[in-house]
């Protein structure tokens, strides 16, 4: 793996940073608190590329390699969790989909717009009754003539209200399990499609996350992605590069804590001198910069493989693994940094925590990361 960074992915990493300083870090805490970042961020991200980067640029993308997005999502995840998820579901898990699995018509119809800003997408495939086990979701998709007729539930869609188009999963045949699941592409203001906003988060409180709700949803058959029958494939592509994306905007949590706790222990002077002087506080940020460091090359190392055309799967479920697990350790060893203060939100690194819990869950938890990686080396599927 070649660990240098070309001058194009070092002026995005600085364009990202620069823009994360500006628009997002100041806002971040009063997102949170109001439980809405400004949506005004969506255009804004689009009009810098980022909600189109590894899209070709004849569908509107900015057709940069999956180190250069790695790079933006790390940035945008320092700053706000909340906003690195948008570009992670609109971009990395619907609008990539489209460009691999899409029709002519499906990408010159929604690339555009969603590279743009000018539409998001959500992806629907976790039901109220199938989390883990989503090759057992229930939500129905019969065919009518020239259409489709959907109807059923999904939960926690991150997007969710905000979104113009929803990647969803539906079973189209009678088989049991993941056969007969196919993937369509719904405009969310098709009628039958209701939507309700999940307030209460733990976390990324200022993301939009919904229920959805599809009752009598009828699209027509050129909605639907990929080939009938096909759809958990779908799917499991989109999370395949979707944990890398997750494990990167964990780097940008731990790299947040590991920022915060430095400067924190610098300033803050208990028995006559600066925290930082103190060994068991040095082995506190000594053992976030481990944490920030190996999730860091673990989830460069995905974008090397994806960008060289290897496999790479596995290597993203390792990255997802750790990086989510070290974000809430690295979150959790900056709040101990500081202290009481720590615990009042006039410091970042409550949030950080929060924000950070729900990566060891979405996108597959942690123990169904290990049951991938463990079917992976032992040839066995404990599922
Ligand atoms: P369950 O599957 O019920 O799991 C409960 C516990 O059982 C977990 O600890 C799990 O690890 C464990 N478990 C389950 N099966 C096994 C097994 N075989 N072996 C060992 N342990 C097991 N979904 C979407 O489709 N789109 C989204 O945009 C999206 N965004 C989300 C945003 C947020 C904020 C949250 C909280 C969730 C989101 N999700 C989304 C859903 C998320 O992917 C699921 O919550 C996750 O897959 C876990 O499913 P579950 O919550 O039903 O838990």
């Amino acid at each position: 793996m070649n660990l240098e960074l070309s001058e194009e992915q070092t002026a995005v990493r600085g364009l990202a940073r620069e823009f994360t300083e500006r628009e997002v870090v100041p806002y971040a805490a009063e997102w949170d608190r109001s439980e809405s970042v400004d949506r005004a961020i969506v255009k804004k991200l689009g009009a810098l590329g980022f909600l189109g980067l590894t899209v070709p640029e004849e569908y509107g993308g900015s057709g940069g390699d999956h180190l250069a997005y790695v790079l933006v999502t790390e940035e945008l995840g320092r700053g706000d969790s909340a906003v690195r998820g948008i570009v992670s579901v609109s971009l990395g898990l619907v609008a990539k989909t489209v460009a691999a699995w899409g029709t002519e018509d499906q990408k010159r119809a929604w690339l555009p717009r969603l590279c743009s800003g000018d539409a998001l997408g959500c992806f629907g495939l976790t039901e109220p009754g199938t989390g883990s086990d989503a090759g057992s979701l229930t939500t129905r998709a019969v065919r009518e003539g020239d259409a489709y007729v959907l109807d059923g539930s999904k939960m926690f869609i991150t997007n969710g209200t905000w979104a113009d188009v929803v990647l969803l999963f539906a079973r189209t045949g009678g088989e049991p399990g993941h056969r007969g699941i196919s993937a369509f592409l719904v405009p969310t203001d098709t009628p039958g499609l209701t939507r309700r906003e999940i307030h209460g988060k733990l976390g990324l409180r200022g993301q939009a996350t919904a229920e959805l709700v599809l009752d009598g949803v009828r699209v027509p058959a050129s909605a639907m992605l990929g080939p009938e029958g096909k759809g958990f494939s779908v799917a499991m592509s989109a999370l395949a590069k979707g944990r890398m994306s997750v494990a990167a905007g964990c780097v940008g949590i731990a790299q947040a804590a590991l920022d915060a706790a430095v400067s924190y222990a610098a300033q803050r002077e208990q028995f006559g001198r600066p925290i930082a002087h103190h060994q068991l506080v040095q082995e506190l940020i000594a053992d976030i910069s481990v944490d920030v460091d190996a999730a860091r090359l673990l989830t460069w190392r995905v974008a090397d493989l994806i960008d060289s055309g290897q496999p790479f799967a596995t290597e993203s479920s390792t990255a997802k693994l750790f990086a989510s697990e070290a974000a809430v350790r690295a979150a959790s060893n900056a709040l101990q940094v500081h202290g009481g203060y720590g615990y009042i939100d006039e410091y970042p690194v409550g949030k950080l925590l929060r924000d950070a819990r729900v990566m060891t869950l979405y996108e597959g938890t942690s123990q169904i990361q290990k049951l991938l990686i463990g079917r992976a080396r032992t040839g066995v599927s404990a599922f």
